[in-house]
């Protein structure tokens, strides 16, 4: 059974808006997605029908958001195919999920002279976090190659991993390049050598069926808003005997088993990993997207977007001095290009003026651009609402701006 777009869409009121007096298309689903009325209803009513901050209050409203926030670390559970839910610990999004293993794993686990592996084409959320683990801890970072294509040279990972490699933390897809990454491999490779690996699937988890166990990755973050949910919301996974091992990051309340002032003890997991009043509206909110991508099925999600990536690089081909970056054999819906000399800047701020809001810049992965010689690109990622008039409506403006600037 195919998927009705037209219905989809109408999930989505945001597409009804108009910018500049012209249709709405959005073509930045890698930077956030739409959210659903599902997802939007969901949060609005926490506040309205049954708001209560979980897991302390004795009262009803309390009791049911407990509930609700718990469920959802079910549904995270399920979705991923986590083993335990106590391996599922609620962040506020990918970057505080890689934050927290660099801290806590990275305090635990990592001293002078042990290696961190990352690659070429890491967002800066899995690079940063790393390199200021290294200087702490005097650890060296090492970086896995690609090829002009956009491809890992993961046979290259033979010569970098030594006895001294800790951690390899990479992404499952690249939000420039769109490659899709083989994390499997990767995984394989890196347990032969008993080394760790964290994945970062900000940009996976929308439009691949993720595994944990299959994977038999160590820990894996992502980010709610990136699929169809709410902002401020994100989940770490990691493997129960890891998370046992490794101390708490944030500190203060729920996180605690008993406190004096001679000292603390601290919760159980997943709560020692959880600090403060969760954010729990989002975590509620974000089971209404996991039960929407559910609902359409992600298999039926990926194979549209890959239509849709398809028809767009074929058509976007066909402009005069397109130059795409990432021609992975394995893509995500996302297409990162320049046309001629045309700076990235004025080809989104034209492409702004006709509506479409697309992402240009180094997308926070300025080694990547280094990488390929070029201060930016011009990105368009595509999710579940988009539709191949919409991609024809782009070509069309890109033609345009051409003629303009060309
Ligand atoms: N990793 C990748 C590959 C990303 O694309 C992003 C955001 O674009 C992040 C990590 C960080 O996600 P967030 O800003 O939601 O924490």
């Amino acid at each position: 059974m195919s998927i009705d777009i037209q219905t989809i869409r109408k999930d989505f009121p945001i597409l009804e808006k108009q910018v500049y007096g012209k249709p709405y298309i959005y073509f930045d689903s890698a930077a956030t997605t739409l959210r659903p009325v599902q997802v939007l209803n969901a949060v609005t009513k926490i506040y309205t029908e049954f708001n209560g901050n979980p897991h302390r209050g004795s009262h009803y409203m309390s009791n049911q958001t407990t509930l609700a926030y718990e469920n959802v670390r079910d549904k995270v559970q399920k979705f991923i195919n986590a083993p335990t839910r106590e391996e599922i610990i609620f962040t506020k999004g990918a970057t505080e999920g890689i934050n927290l293993v660099a801290y806590s794993f990275g305090d635990a686990f990592i001293t002078e002279g042990d290696e961190i592996i990352i690659s070429e084409m890491e967002h800066h959320a899995n690079i940063v976090p790393w390199q200021l683990l290294a200087q702490r801890k005097k650890a060296i970072l090492k970086v896995l190659p690609i090829i002009d294509k956009g491809e890992l040279i993961v046979s290259e990972l033979d010569n970098l991993i030594t006895p001294k490699t800790k951690l390899i933390a990479i992404n499952m897809v690249s939000n420039v390049l769109g490659t899709v990454n083989p994390i499997q491999d990767i995984i394989e490779k890196a347990h032969a050598k008993n080394v760790k690996v964290l994945i970062d699937a900000a940009q996976g988890i929308q439009h691949i069926k993720t595994d944990v166990q299959k994977l038999d990755c160590d820990f894996l973050v992502f980010s709610g808003h990136k699929m169809y949910g709410p902002t401020g919301v994100g989940c770490l996974y990691g493997k129960k005997e890891l998370l046992d091992a490794m101390p708490p990051f944030l500190s203060g309340g729920e996180m605690i088993d008993k406190v004096s002032f001679k000292g603390t003890t601290f919760n159980k997991l997943p709560y020692k990993f959880e600090a403060g009043t969760p954010n729990f509206t989002e975590v509620i909110g974000l089971g209404a997207a996991i039960d929407y991508v559910n609902n359409i099925g992600l298999d039926k999600i990926a194979a549209y977007e890959h239509e849709l990536l398809e028809y767009a690089s074929l058509k976007l081909k066909q402009i005069d001095g397109m130059r795409i970056f990432g021609e992975a054999i394995s893509k995500a819906s996302v297409i990162s290009f320049l046309v001629g000399s045309i700076h990235p800047y004025d080809m989104g701020m034209f492409l702004d003026k006709m509506g479409f809001a697309v992402r240009t810049g180094h997308h926070c992965a300025e080694p990547l651009m280094d990488r390929y010689r070029i201060s930016g690109t011009v990105r368009i990622s595509l999710a579940i609402y988009n539709t191949k008039e919409e991609i024809d409506q782009l070509v069309d403006a890109i033609k345009k701006t051409v003629a303009i600037l060309g």
